[in-house]
């Protein structure tokens, strides 16, 4: 299958050049050439397919004519190692737990399908590869859990200070060995603007064989699609869930579109955001407004220019009435979140986290002008990686830290500060040579 830039249909690339270059020249993002609907063999057996075994399909879908079947076949079992239980919080209405993995958040299903997928197409190269990545929170850890030690990679990551939460800063800092943390003295934007700056630098990304981890990659979203079959499968069969996703940069829900380009019958997706409704003011309004981040409650979710947007867009062509037709969106602020996060303890005895939470409002918002309908809340993250705003609300002790967390609270933490400059950026980066 060969890959476009959003911003020209007619500039193709292989697989292995949308994986690893990341970002196409024109600043654009890769987008595969053409998305069928999986075969009617797979949807006659796919409600007794195992989690790994629709991965398995639902990725051959993308890349089955670029990778053997038995090594795809192995990079998704490597990657599903864990489970996305479907809770019944009542009738009508499910929690999708995506935070059972390693770094307790959904970000580990994009980051271990990644690495994976990278040292397949990176086999027998003698090159160093470069990954660079902006985190907001969670995606950081996923990375640097998902590459630590694995050879011929070194991870660079950027995550703003003070912005995300101190188990989160842990799991980027705790690693040390091929992970170097970046502490920068600005926004979650500031860094993923960092980021692009050293990409669209063609000597250094070159140099440095530069590839990222954030959703412009396409390899994150591909596997992020598996769960959105493994949870509708859950359903009475002829039952049409509505997603409903707590986010940031928009990849999970663009992995919920691929999803439907695949066949999967998805009523609606509703998009949940905390202020930084960029995408929620568009669905309504029709005009897209990039602005600066504010800081929430909800931190992985503070972003004012959403990178998937253009590809939402594009799996819309470009169409506003149609995109508002499939998805809506909600927005809420941090004192509805904190009393979301105290009622779903009161009514169901389920301990939500702040992203979680931000969901479960816009699912009621929904449902209460679309009754009998079936949604499925993506509880992104684990609520533990939030602990202080939990234990607001909640109190001490309430909220149970599972032991690959908890083991981190006293690890030694390694991070070199720098400022939001561009320029300071990329001289330090300049100075990072590859090694062999
Ligand atoms: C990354 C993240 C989000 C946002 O996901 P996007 O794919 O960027 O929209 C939401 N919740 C948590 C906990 C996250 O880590």
């Amino acid at each position: 299958m060969l890959y476009h830039s959003t911003n020209n249909p007619n500039a193709l690339v292989s697989l292995k050049e949308a994986i690893l270059r990341s970002l196409p020249a024109d600043n654009g993002l890769y987008m595969p050439q053409d998305i069928r609907p999986l075969p009617a063999e797979f949807w006659q057996n796919w409600r007794d397919y195992s989690f790994a075994e629709i991965g398995f399909h639902v990725a051959s879908a993308f890349f089955g004519e670029d990778v053997p079947a038995d090594e795809l076949r192995e990079i998704v079992h490597g990657t599903i190692t864990f489970d996305a239980p479907l809770i019944q919080l009542g009738p009508g209405e499910f929690m999708l737990e995506l935070f059972h993995g390693p770094t307790l958040a959904f970000k580990d299903f994009g980051a271990r399908f990644m690495a994976r997928l990278m040292a397949y197409l990176t086999r027998g190269d003698d090159r160093e590869l470069t990954v660079l990545v902006a985190t907001s929170g969670d995606t950081g850890g996923a990375v640097a859990s998902a590459f630590h030690n694995v050879p011929g990679t070194r991870v660079i990551i950027l995550f703003p200070k003070g912005k995300v939460s101190p188990l989160q800063e842990k799991q980027l800092t705790a690693l040390g060995g091929n992970i170097t943390a970046l502490e920068i003295d600005g926004s979650f934007d500031d860094c993923q603007r960092l980021v692009k700056a050293a990409f669209l630098n063609q000597e250094l990304s070159a140099r440095l064989n530069l590839t990222s981890a954030n959703s412009i990659n396409l390899s994150r979203l591909v596997p992020q699609s598996f769960y959105y079959f493994h949870s509708s499968k859950e359903l009475p069969e002829g039952v049409e869930p509505v997603f409903v996703i707590p986010s940031g940069n928009f990849g999970n829900l663009t992995a919920g579109l691929l999803a439907t380009k695949l066949g999967l019958p998805v009523k609606k997706f509703i998009a949940a955001t905390n202020r930084n409704d960029v995408v929620p003011a568009y669905l309504k309004s029709g005009n897209y407004q990039a602005r600066p981040s504010v800081a929430t409650i909800s931190n992985a979710m503070d972003v004012g220019a959403p990178s998937n947007f253009v590809r939402m867009l594009a799996l819309f062509d470009g169409d506003w009435q149609r995109m508002s037709e499939k998805i809506e969106g909600f927005s809420f602020d941090d004192d509805t979140t904190r009393a979301a996060i105290r009622t779903v303890q009161a009514l169901h005895q389920y301990v939500i986290d702040p992203h979680g939470a931000i969901g479960w409002l816009a699912a009621k918002k929904w449902s209460a002008q679309n009754p009998g309908n079936a949604t499925i809340v993506l509880e992104t993250a684990h609520p533990s990686k939030f602990l202080d705003v939990m234990e607001a609300e909640l109190g001490q002790g309430t909220v149970e830290i599972p032991e690959r967390l908890a083991c981190l609270a006293d690890a030694p933490s390694h991070s070199i500060p720098m400022s939001h400059e561009e320029a300071n950026f990329l001289a330090w980066i300049n100075e990072q040579s590859p090694h062999r």
